[in-house]
């Protein structure tokens, strides 16, 4: 008998903070059974097809998405687009978009780690950082590996045994944080405009872990975000309880999005999400998802 077992919200290692090969989670799914998963790394499609050759080959069908980092009323919103077309041009713009907000924020970073008189400079963060935006804490680490940052008195503590390896996280909050000397205003791409493009994309909107304490997102919020093409709600998800599941799984019957289940599965960053955890998606959710395709 066919496994009805669906993970629709694993990140592989070509999301910025994932672990395993798209190849590697293949296996992982054949040998907990899963029928079907889909591969949303943030910010990315890197993934395809690789994933889905990989997947006929072990005999797990693996439906392309991508998690896109978005912003909705002042907050972070997380939005997955299975079914996407990677080569499609909307998928491109939208990727490139959210690059360019990356670059762009990590380059007022290090312009105002200098105004608080730190050496250091966007051409030595580039070239170390191997010429991909780096992300605030590869920021830290590449200011405090430096030999004239252990010689600066303000830069003592993050020398201290104690603070070693997490220095560069410690760093991070004394530093980059709102309401810190080198804080930088994100520039995501807005929530909107990503649900405009999604049919150009071929993706069926689905809003990821709404409970999640960045997002927080309300019934109102929803009632938009319907409105604006949201066509499904991940109501299954290592960020919530019992509680909020039964409340978006209410809200999403009541607002006729199509509620899934997605484990958000990235290895080591979050060793308390293991493979296969979420056991509440079945492959009933995957019809209903392509049944909406635009
Ligand atoms: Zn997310
Ligand atoms: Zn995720």
């Amino acid at each position: 008998m066919i496994s009805e077992w669906v993970d629709l919200h694993l990140h592989s290692s070509y999301s910025c903070d994932g672990d395993y090969s798209p190849e590697e989670l293949v296996r992982m799914a054949r040998e907990e059974g899963f029928r079907a998963i889909a591969i949303a790394d943030h910010d990315t499609v890197g993934a395809y097809p690789e994933a889905i050759e990989t997947g006929r080959h072990y005999g797990v069908e693996v439906i392309p998405s991508i998690e896109v980092t978005t912003i909705f009323s002042a907050r972070e919103f997380h939005l997955m687009l299975p079914f996407v077309n990677w080569e499609s041009e909307a998928i491109g713009y939208i990727i490139s978009r959210v690059e360019n907000s990356r670059l762009e924020e990590a380059r007022s970073r290090v312009a105002r780690l200098q105004e608080n008189g730190l050496d250091i400079d966007w051409n030595e963060v580039w070239e170390k950082s191997g010429k991909t935006p780096p992300l605030g804490v590869k920021i830290a680490q590449i200011l405090l590996d430096k030999p004239e940052s252990r010689q600066n008195p303000d830069l003592r503590k993050y020398y201290e045994a104690d603070q070693q390896p997490k220095a560069p996280y410690v760093f991070y909050q004394d530093f980059f944080t709102e309401g810190a000397p080198a804080y930088v205003r994100k520039q995501h791409i807005p929530l909107e405009e990503v649900l405009r493009l999604a049919p150009l994309t071929g993706g069926v909107p689905v809003l990821s872990h709404p409970g999640a304490y960045f997002q927080r997102t309300t019934r109102d919020d929803l009632i938009i975000l319907k409105e604006l093409g949201l066509q499904g709600l991940e109501v299954y998800t290592s960020y919530h309880d019992q509680n909020e599941v039964e409340y978006y799984q209410a809200l999403a019957e009541e607002l006729d999005l199509v509620a899934t289940a997605g484990s958000d599965f990235h290895g080591r960053i979050k060793p308390g999400v293991t493979f296969g955890l979420i056991k509440n998606g079945t492959y009933s959710m995957v019809e209903k998802l392509r049944e909406r395709r635009a």
